[in-house]
């Protein structure tokens, strides 16, 4: 099987607590996984090292078909290789309809202003569509971003990090504050999302993560627990432990 993104043996201090311990994941390109792990197991610190927002004091990062090294890049541009992040708040211009932050997610030039332009080219104004139908949100282009449901927001944001084409999306918790057919919808948009890249979704919702239909990585003190199916890790006696607090 072909590696997108090869982490191997990553650790990282904070004032000398290791947060992230001697840590190895690896992702293919068009496969989906589910990151779980209770509070502080070293989840956000392990997205952070990905996009280069943290620097680990030891280990490689090793990414795509010519297994460049991530950590001699910059956050810029390790995003411009490929790797998107969706935050849990999304950041649309709340001012401006679905069809223009889509419009403008495709763009460098993000000025508001610059809309005036990108809407006159055709070939924008069919991306624009083909996203809006990726996200289901066709019948709301029209809307103004700020007026839309929490879920509608969220997957708008979705839709703007596919805009840039990412190879890798790393997303935080996004079933959170759902409703269950919001919580199905987002399903569906990130399985269809993974058919041609690889997503990462962080999660502590097990019934979400099991619609999924994944495999899963648990974390815990900042190391791997267990990995592979979510019957599977759920049965290990360790992530048993962990959850229960032993
Ligand atoms: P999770 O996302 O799984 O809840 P985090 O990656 O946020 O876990 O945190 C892992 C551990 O590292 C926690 O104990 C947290 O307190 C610690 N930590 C994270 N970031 C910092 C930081 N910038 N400075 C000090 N400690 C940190």
């Amino acid at each position: 099987m072909s590696t997108l993104l090869e982490v191997s043996g990553v650790s990282v201090s904070f004032d000398g607590f290791k947060a992230i311990n001697n840590l190895s994941f690896r992702i293919g390109p068009a496969e989906m996984r589910a990151i779980i792990g209770p509070n502080g197991a070293g989840k956000t610190t392990f997205m952070d090292i990905i996009t280069g927002k943290t620097r680990p004091d030891e280990g490689r990062v090793i990414w795509g078909e010519k297994s460049v090294s991530l950590l001699n890049m910059s956050e810029a541009k390790i995003a411009q290789a490929g790797v998107g992040r969706k935050f849990q708040r999304p950041t649309v211009f709340e001012d401006q309809t679905v069809f223009d932050n889509l419009l403008l997610a495709l763009k460098k030039d993000r000025s508001p202003l610059s809309v005036l332009f990108y809407r006159r080219s055709n070939e924008d104004r069919e991306k624009v569509h083909s996203l809006a139908e990726e996200i289901g949100l066709t019948s709301q282009l029209e809307r103004k971003s700020g007026e839309l449901s929490h879920g509608q927001k969220q997957w708008l944001e979705i839709g703007m990090l596919l805009a840039q084409e990412p190879m890798l999306l790393l997303v935080d918790e996004p079933a959170a504050g759902m409703t269950p057919e919001e919580r199905e919808h987002t399903t569906s948009i990130l399985v269809q999302a993974a058919k041609t890249r690889a997503v990462v979704v962080v999660e502590h919702d097990m019934e979400f993560v099991r619609r999924l239909e994944c495999r899963v990585t648990v974390l815990h003190e900042g190391s791997v627990l267990a990995e592979g199916s979510l019957d599977h890790v759920t049965k290990n006696q360790d992530v048993i432990d962990v959850y229960l607090g032993r």
